[in-house]
């Protein structure tokens, strides 16, 4: 139980009440007009979707000291136990105002992820006129995707500037969760995808699988994306470059013994590719040079290295006799 992150923001006259727990804030720390700062009384802590970081009260304090008073760290130390011992925060006690706090299971932060996916209106990509989502729609289409894609894989707009593009993650039509991708090139160079709070990739296949006895794999959203753009739906994202324990054991229980791998063209794809091999018969996505991922690659080369691999997966499976 930690009451000080209540007494910090308190103090700085940020909080509108210490009853809730988990409440939205403005955030002090860059130029905010709708609350991105979500904090956590009970947990003490809070995060800004917009500056993309966490804080716990003492953090809190060293950046408000540091950005509004120029203090340095240990001048904002001293600060931070002098906020603590204030009178105006002296009547805060919030071990008494959030006894009945309970933090989140998994089954509530499931069904938060599902309601506020699905809060969000639909979109038709081909025919909007809901300004985030033109904006969003152009942003797509300079990375090649079309907005019968967008439609495809039911795509919405956020409305947080940070994180306004928004898919479903349905694993075999299974919603199991949500991610976000920034069109901000200064939060990209921080962090580009932003998944709900519980979200397990660990659990999850992003995308069809069971239809064939082989399945693609990616790396990413927006590779599998390509491929569903280009009418292969057999693909899956395992969201990183080494497919877990429990996402091979998903694919073997439909059957699949062989895999293609799209994983990136670099150094961790080439990795991923070999534990792979350790478990199913692998075909290498067969890649252009200079292109780093299938997300990246245009319509004309796309289809050039898919010919290239169906016709190597097809030598494979007859060198191996196997299906
Ligand atoms: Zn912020």
């Amino acid at each position: 139980m930690t009451g000080e992150l209540a007494k910090v923001l308190w103090y700085y006259n940020l909080l509108p009440n210490v009853y809730d727990s988990v409440q939205k804030i403005v955030c002090p720390f860059h130029s905010d007009v709708n609350p991105s700062m979500s904090v956590d009384l009970k947990r003490g802590t809070c995060y800004c979707f917009g500056c993309n970081e966490y804080f716990d009260a003492q953090r809190f304090v060293s950046r408000m000291e540091s950005k509004y008073n120029g203090l340095n760290d240990l001048k904002a130390v001293q600060m931070y136990i002098k906020i603590l011992k204030s009178k105006k925060c002296s009547n805060i006690h919030i071990e008494k105002s959030l006894k009945h706090y309970k933090r989140p299971n998994k089954k509530q932060l499931y069904d938060e992820a599902y309601d506020y996916y699905h809060g969000l209106g639909s979109i038709d990509w081909e025919d909007t006129e809901i300004e985030e989502a033109i904006e969003a729609r152009e942003y797509m289409n300079k990375r090649g995707f079309s907005p019968v894609t967008l439609n495809k894989c039911k795509a919405k707009v956020t409305y947080n500037n940070s994180y306004s593009l928004i898919f479903p993650i349905l694993d075999n039509g299974k919603f199991r969760g949500w991610v976000c991708r920034t069109m901000r090139k200064d939060i990209e160079a921080k962090r580009k995808y932003l998944y709900n709070e519980g979200f397990s990739r660990a659990n999850t296949l992003v995308g069809n699988y069971g239809s064939e006895k082989y399945v693609f794999v990616v790396e990413g959203y927006m590779d599998r994306l390509k491929f569903i753009q280009y009418g292969v739906d057999n693909v899956v994202a395992i969201l990183g470059w080494k497919m877990s324990v429990e996402q091979e054991k998903k694919l073997k229980e439909r059957g699949i013994t062989h895999v293609i791998s799209a994983l990136d063209n670099d150094e961790c794809g080439r990795k991923g590719t070999k534990y792979l091999q350790t478990i199913f018969k692998v075909t290498r996505f067969t890649y252009l040079k200079g292109i780093k991922d299938p997300g990246e690659a245009s319509e004309e080369k796309f289809e050039k290295m898919y010919r290239r691999t169906m016709s190597k997966y097809r030598d494979n499976i007859k060198k191996k006799g196997s299906q």
